[in-house]
C-alpha cells in the first residue's frame, strides 16, 4: 500500500526538485528572480513538506487502526461465548468475561474453566510425565491445535513479520491475527471439527494463562512461537530443530542464556498445568548446565547436534514433551493382547509387558493407576509399547523375560531399567509417605509439589530399597 502511494508522490517530488534546482541556477547565475515567484517557490517547498507530514501521518494512523479498541476484524470472537457469558476487551486489549447471571468476571473463559477442571481427572495417573502429557493432550485437542501443521505454524509466522522479531514484544491483536490465519487454515481443511471463534479465543486464553498470567496484554514473540510449535502436531525431532533454530545466531549457535530462554519458555507449559515440580522445578539452569556438559568440555556455545543429542536423551526438563508425542501416536493403536488385570482385549493404547514375569501384559489405565496383580509387582521392569508389537519384537521380550527370571536382585540394582519410566517419579504409599493414603487421588497442593520435589531426588534410592527388601507389595 504504501508503496503504490509513493509511486504517485514521486513525480511530485522531482517537480519540487527541478524548480528549486531551477531557482539555484538562476541565483548562481546572477539572474534576478521576482519577488512574486520566489515567494511562490517558497509556498511550494512548504506545501511539500506539509504533505509529506500529513502522508507520514495518515500511514502511522492507518497502521494503529487495527490495535484500536475492539477492532472490527476481530469483532467475531464475540461469538466464541454464549449468554449468559459476554466476551469483553480491558484498556490494553486483553479478553475477559463477563457473567452476566452471577454478576461475575472472569479472565478464563467458561469452556476454559470447565477443561482445567476436567484435568484433575488426571491426577491419579501415577507417572508425572504421563499424567502432564495426559493434560496437555487434553489441552492440544480442545484448541484443535493438534490439526495444525508445524509447517503451516511457520509460514504463518513469517508471513506476518514474526521472523528474527523473537526479543520484541507481541500484544493480543496482533496475535490474534496470526491465529486467526493459522486457524482459517485448520478449518478448511476440517470444517465440522474447527470452531474458529471458540478455538481462537481458548487459545489465547491459554498463551496468556501460560506466558502472561499477570495479563500485561504483551507476551515475547518467542513465547508466543515456542507456545504454539510445542503444542502443534508435527514430527518431534522437526520440532526440536526449529526452537533450536529460534534462537541460534546467525552462525546456528547457541549460547547459555539463549539456551535458558527457550527451555524457559518451554517449562511454562507443564507450570501452567500444576506439573512443574516433577521435571526440576521452574530454575532451569541444571538443564543448561546439563545440555552444554554433554555438548563437551568449556564450550560456551553449542551447535544444533548437541542440541538434539541431549534432548534424545528424554532429559527430566523436558520429558513431557516425547512423552505427549507417543502418546498421541498410541492413542489409536490396537495390541493382540488382554491386559491381565482388567481383562481388556484388545489392549487400546500403550500396552505394558512385565519383563519379569511371564506373558504379563497391562493396559495403560491399570498402569497408570498402579494396579496389582498376584505376583507381578510394581517394581518389575516393563516395556512399554506404543504401536502393536510385531513377532519379533514379541519373541525378543520372551527371551528377556526367561532371563529376568535368572538375575538376582543384585543385577536390578545394578541396571535399573528406567526405560519405562522417562523420569523420576514418586512411589507413592512408600516409608516416606505416611501413613500411606492415596494422594494421586486428590489435587495436590503447592505444598504436595514442594515435597515431591524432594522425593523426586530421592527417589533412586527409593527404588533401589524397595527391590531389595522386596516388599513392594506394602504399598
Ligand atoms: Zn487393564
Ligand atoms: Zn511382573
Amino acid at each position: 500500500m504504501s508503496g503504490k502511494f509513493g509511486e504517485r508522490l514521486t513525480p511530485i517530488q522531482r517537480t519540487v526538485e527541478d524548480i528549486n534546482d531551477q531557482a539555484g541556477l538562476f541565483t548562481s547565475n546572477n539572474v534576478l528572480v521576482s519577488h512574486a515567484n520566489l515567494n511562490r517557490l517558497e509556498d511550494l517547498n512548504t506545501r511539500w513538506k506539509q504533505l509529506q507530514l500529513a502522508v507520514d501521518d495518515r500511514y502511522k494512523q492507518l497502521n494503529d487502526y487495527g490495535k484500536e479498541g475492539a477492532p472490527p476484524n476481530h469483532g467475531f470472537l464475540s461469538a466464541s461465548v454464549e449468554p449468559p457469558w459476554e466476551r469483553a476487551v480491558t484498556a490494553n486489549k486483553v479478553p475477559y468475561y463477563i457473567n452476566h447471571q452471577c454478576e461475575t468476571t472472569h479472565w478464563d473463559h467458561p469452556k476454559m474453566m470447565e477443561l482445567m477442571n476436567s484435568l484433575s481427572d488426571l491426577n491419579e495417573v501415577r507417572f508425572s510425565a504421563y499424567r502432564t502429557s495426559m493434560k496437555l493432550r487434553t489441552v492440544q485437542k480442545q484448541l484443535c491445535m493438534d490439526l495444525l501443521s508445524l509447517s503451516a505454524a511457520v509460514e504463518s509466522f513469517d508471513s506476518h513479520g514474526l521472523r528474527a522479531q523473537n526479543d520484541k514484544l507481541i500484544d493480543v491483536p496482533d496475535m490474534v491475527t496470526v491465529l486467526a490465519s493459522l486457524y482459517e487454515t485448520i478449518a478448511a481443511d476440517n470444517p465440522s471439527l474447527v470452531n474458529v471463534p471458540l478455538c481462537l479465543d481458548l487459545a489465547i486464553n491459554w498463551l496468556l494463562n501460560v506466558y502472561d498470567s499477570q495479563r500485561t496484554g504483551q507476551i515475547r514473540v518467542l513465547s508466543f512461537k515456542v507456545g504454539l510449535v510445542l503444542l502443534c502436531k508435527g514430527h518431534l525431532e522437526e520440532k526440536y530443530r526449529y526452537l533450536f533454530r529460534l534462537i541460534a545466531d546467525p552462525n546456528r549457535l547457541v549460547d547459555q542464556r539463549k539456551l535458558g530462554l527457550l527451555l524457559h519458555d518451554c517449562i511454562q507449559v507443564p507450570r501452567q498445568l500444576g506439573e512443574v515440580a516433577a521435571f526440576g522445578g521452574s530454575n532451569i539452569e541444571p538443564s543448561v548446565r546439563s545440555c552444554f556438559e554433554k555438548a563437551g568440555k568449556d564450550k560456551t556455545t553449542i551447535e544444533a547436534i548437541h542440541f538434539l543429542n541431549w534432548l534424545q536423551q528424554e532429559p527430566q526438563s523436558m520429558v513431557w514433551l516425547p512423552v505427549l508425542h507417543r502418546l498421541s501416536a498410541a492413542e489409536t493403536a490396537k495390541h493382540q493382547a488382554k491386559c491381565n488385570i482388567c481383562k481388556e482385549y484388545p489392549i487400546v493404547g500403550f500396552r505394558y509387558r512385565c519383563l519379569k514375569c511371564f506373558n504379563f501384559d497391562m493396559c495403560q489405565n491399570c498402569f497408570f493407576s498402579g494396579r496389582k496383580a498376584k505376583n507381578h509387582k510394581l517394581t518389575h521392569p516393563m516395556q512399554e509399547y506404543c504401536t502393536a508389537t510385531t513377532s519379533g519384537e514379541d519373541v525378543r521380550d520372551f527371551t528377556r523375560a526367561l532371563r529376568n527370571k535368572f538375575k538376582s536382585k543384585r543385577y536390578f540394582k545394578k541396571h535399573p531399567r528406567v526405560g519405562y519410566l522417562p523420569v523420576q517419579t514418586v512411589l507413592e504409599g512408600d516409608a516416606l509417605e505416611s501413613p500411606a493414603p492415596s494422594p494421586q487421588h486428590s489435587t495436590l497442593t503447592q505444598d504436595m509439589h514442594s515435597r515431591l520435589e524432594m522425593y523426586a531426588s530421592r527417589l533412586a534410592e527409593v527404588e533401589l530399597r524397595t527391590r531389595s527388601n522386596s516388599t513392594p507389595d506394602s504399598y
